[in-house]
């Protein structure tokens, strides 16, 4: 039968079309977080809507799962086959389709990588308002399918929130066409709500109407160390009420975390001297040119030393001073997903709980196992402290690390928090999904997968428990 489904395949994206050899195929196995999954049976890879929805229509004949991969670099196993699959990659759909400074809105095919519609973006004078450290090989397909977040969620919010309109590919081959740049649309229900963050389950997106935000002219950047959690929050409250909407990231490094990423990061160096038990990374901008934003911040953060709140730090003056302090922060995850034994987690908390559920956590993970290291760091402003722990050497098993994440996600929840801020549930944290969410609301998710994926082509083995 696949070699029937393999020409048919051809047929519709071309001989070069589909990948079939083993080291052709090797690299569509798996993501970052599981890189070894299922039989891979080919990869296709369509140009355009209308072979993806031929392609969607061959396999569903054949009744062959097909997994929808962007750039492999989700952290949940999401594109990683559970079971033999087509997977499906949209590599060859990277156009950008249309951008208009007037209206702020761009259309992108799903392939596109999120650095190239943020380069695209800039080149018009505007601004994605989504960025993370995966955003060089992560694709605007992979992106809207995980619902991604990173580093400007408190300013400019989630990936969904960036999407104005989506074009995508259903189960039985029906092409939705949804991608109308309309900023007010309240005609009947909004399908695209369902795509964003259904991790390949629901449809395959094939492009998306983007918003896009004013271009910041005048940008402040600076590390400051502060003494415990409770005083990185003070600091939020404290520029919030200074300079609201210009801030755009908030990012809280462990003192641990900081020294690992100065170790092991080629010229990353501590941002300040002495150094302080944490470390925040902030950065504001404005597109409003006459605001001399570097003073105004240096001297609020001034007025927050001569306060206690804060111990020191330093504010970038160079863009390569600015890229040194991002080196840090992007460091941290980098070097931590490098490491075979670190437990990823993914935990978010209502901002004002984090003091408690870093305290909280740590003691969880002490009780599991008192030789290891936490590294919670990631999203201050946003509640999202990514809380990663390193086991001992000789310690490290797969036991270990699911009590490990267990025991952090049990205090997540018992603090109002989830197992998965955005890095979504793929097929890592379905265990995880069930104890959030309960069977009610799960049996829902059940009825909309039935309703538009009933015979469960797209992505078996993700998401549900
Ligand atoms: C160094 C580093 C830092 C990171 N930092 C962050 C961060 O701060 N915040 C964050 O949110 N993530 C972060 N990530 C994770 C990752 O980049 C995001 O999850 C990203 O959204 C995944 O995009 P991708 O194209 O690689 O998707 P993939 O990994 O290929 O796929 C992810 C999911 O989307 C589905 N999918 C992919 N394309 C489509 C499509 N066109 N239609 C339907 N379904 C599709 C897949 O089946 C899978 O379920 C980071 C990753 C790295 C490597």
């Amino acid at each position: 039968m696949s070699v029937t489904l393999i020409s048919e395949l051809r047929a519709i994206v071309g001989e070069d079309g589909v990948l079939d050899m083993a080291g052709d195929i090797a690299g569509y196995r798996g993501d970052l977080a599981y890189p070894q999954g299922a039989d891979v049976v080919c990869a296709v890879r369509p140009r355009t809507a209308g072979e993806v929805s031929a392609v969607v229509a061959a396999c569903a004949r054949a009744g062959i799962p097909i997994v929808p991969r962007g750039g492999g670099t989700g952290l949940a196993g999401g594109a990683t086959p559970s079971q033999a699959s087509i997977v499906v990659s949209f590599e060859r759909m990277r156009r950008i389709r249309a951008i208009d400074p007037i209206g702020n809105t761009m259309t992108v095919e799903a392939g596109c990588t999120l650095g190239d519609a943020q380069r695209a973006a800039r080149d018009a004078g505007r601004l994605l308002g989504l960025d993370h450290g995966g955003a060089g090989s992560s694709q605007i397909g992979g992106n809207l399918s995980t619902n991604a977040g990173g580093n400007n969620v408190l300013r400019y919010g989630m990936a969904r929130e960036q999407v104005l309109g989506i074009e995508a590919v259903l189960a039985d081959g029906t092409i939705l066409d949804l991608l109308a740049p309309l900023r007010k649309n309240n005609a009947g229900y909004d399908l695209r709500h369902l795509l964003m963050g259904a991790e390949g389950t629901l449809g395959l997106i094939t492009a998306a109407t983007l918003r896009l935000q004013p271009l910041p002219v005048v940008r402040a950047t600076a590390c400051v160390g502060v003494a415990a959690v409770t005083d990185a929050l003070s600091v939020l409250r404290r520029l919030r009420e200074e300079f609201g909407e210009m801030i755009s990231a908030c990012e809280l490094l462990p003192r641990a975390g900081l020294e690992l990423v100065c170790r092991h990061v080629d010229g990353a160096r501590e941002p300040f001297d002495p150094p302080a038990p944490w470390t925040l990374l902030l950065e504001l901008d404005t597109a409003a040119r006459a605001f001399d934003l570097p003073a105004a911040l240096e001297a609020s953060l001034a007025a927050m030393m001569e306060d206690g709140v804060v111990t020191g730090g330093a504010l970038a003056t160079s863009e390569a001073q600015r890229a040194a302090f991002w080196k840090l922060r992007e460091g941290l995850p980098a070097t931590l997903i490098a490491m075979p034994f670190c437990l990823k987690a993914d935990t978010a908390v209502p901002v004002t709980a984090i003091p408690d559920f870093i305290v909280r956590a740590g003691a969880a993970v002490a009780a599991v196992d008192p030789g290891c290291t936490p590294m919670p760091f990631g999203h201050l402003g946003d509640g999202n402290i990514h809380f990663n722990v390193l086991a001992p050497q000789g310690a490290q098993t797969p036991d270990l690390m699911a009590r490990l994440q267990r025991a952090i996600e049990d205090v997540s929840l018992e603090l109002g928090g989830t197992v998965s801020a955005e890095h979504g549930i793929g097929r890592s944290r379905r265990d995880a999904l069930l104890r959030m969410r309960g069977e009610a609301t799960i049996g829902a998710m059940r009825r909309v997968k039935a309703a538009l994926d009933p015979h469960g082509l797209f992505n078996p083995g993700k998401i549900f428990p």
